[in-house]
């Protein structure tokens, strides 16, 4: 019997879902390190044939989202994908705190005189309506990297589209196990795998859902041509990962909850950014829109001086970009290119499993 991702719950979907049911198969599909078969069947070349390890990480994550999903090489593969789409001279409109990977793919693009290239605050909702009737693309994130900003997605999907608009959410934060895209009426949810899908920093991965048929198959020929198929390691990998993307979610959440609560109470932090924190400008809307404020926090030392010196004395913790990781890492993000425009003492810290009291006695050393 196959299972039907619309009649058992998200925990079980994620454990059982994509499995191989032939009798006597292996209850998980192969590493299938490939590039090419054997004549006869509707697989010729993996690069554009899929694999059927690959067919069953898009089942399951498609599952999740009630759509059809695509895996790429990398959240940036994902991304480059969808700017695939875009037509010449059309409007492309993306956060004004937005990850850098992306936001670098856009300004090359204005650069070279492809299309333009709107930046707006992901507060501003009326402006992200009124762009919803002229561009092209639409991509948003929230909650945002690293400011944790949260959109009102509902009204940016709900306003009236330009005919071939699409509206992207960048779902990496939030995952879709705290938020559903596709429900609130976005055309294309992304992830970076790399992250909580992954959960384990021992990959690089990109997810693309979607409910409609004919962009699935537009998205998946730029897969094809753009060479950014995944890896079969990557992809046998990235499911495991799945099998446990609850679980760890669920701990990594409950322990981010906490660590918010008491850094925002503790004297040497300015501003503590976390959606479940009341003091977040967006906590209603977060509340309303989201299942689970997730993992991610970013709070403010005085001065990057400080930021730079609680990250040398983490010990637990480690100093690390990224995120999503069963481990909890953080970094100072005005280092980051392109993210000099933050607070210097900002530190974005990815709450990760481990004992949420060993989490704390590191952070509170590291920031005293
Ligand atoms: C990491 C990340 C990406 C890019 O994904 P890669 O897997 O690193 O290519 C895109 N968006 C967000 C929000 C991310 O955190």
């Amino acid at each position: 019997m196959t299972l039907d991702s619309r009649k058992v719950s998200t925990e079980t979907w994620l454990v059982a879902g994509g499995r191989p049911v032939a009798s006597g198969a292996p209850l998980n599909h192969p590493i299938v390190p490939v590039s090419t078969f054997e004549h006869g069947t509707e697989r010729t070349y993996s690069r554009s044939d899929s694999t059927e390890t690959c067919e069953a990480l898009e089942k399951v994550l498609g599952g999740l989202e009630g759509a059809n999903a695509l895996a790429f090489a990398s959240g940036m593969a994902a991304a480059a994908a969808v700017f695939d789409q875009v037509e010449a001279q059309s409007e492309v409109v993306i956060p004004d705190d937005c990850y850098q990977g992306v936001a670098q793919i856009a300004a090359d693009g204005e650069a070279k005189g492809l299309w333009t290239v709107t930046r707006l605050d992901v507060g501003d909702t009326e402006s992200w309506i009124a762009a919803r009737s002229r561009a092209r693309l639409v991509w948003v994130e929230s909650p945002t990297n690293p400011l944790l900003k949260i959109a009102d997605l509902v009204a940016i999907a709900a306003a009236p589209r330009e005919p071939n608009g699409l509206l992207v959410v960048d779902n990496t934060f939030a995952t879709s196990l705290n938020q559903l895209p596709l429900d609130i009426g976005a055309e294309i949810s992304m992830q970076s795998s790399t992250k909580f899908v992954g959960g384990h920093s021992d990959l690089l991965g990109g997810v693309l859902a979607t409910r409609d048929d004919e962009l699935l198959g537009q998205l998946r020929k730029s897969r094809s041509l753009l060479g950014s198929f995944p890896g079969a390691l990557e992809t046998f990998l990235t499911l495991r990962g799945v099998r446990t993307m609850k679980l760890r979610l669920e701990r990594s959440q409950a322990n981010a909850e906490v660590l918010a609560e008491r850094l925002a109470a503790h004297p040497a932090v300015g501003v503590t950014r976390y959606p479940g924190l009341r003091s977040h400008p967006g906590h209603e809307l977060a509340a309303s829109q989201l299942s689970g404020n997730g993992s991610m926090i970013s709070f403010d030392l005085a001065s990057a001086e400080a930021g730079d010196q609680a990250c040398a004395r983490l010990g637990l913790i480690r100093h690390a970009t990224s995120l999503g990781g069963i481990e909890s890492s953080m970094e100072r993000r005005a280092l980051t290119v392109g993210q000099e425009h933050l607070p210097p003492g900002l530190l974005r810290l990815s709450v990760g499993c481990e004992d949420v009291e060993d989490l704390w006695a590191d952070l509170s050393q590291a920031i005293a």
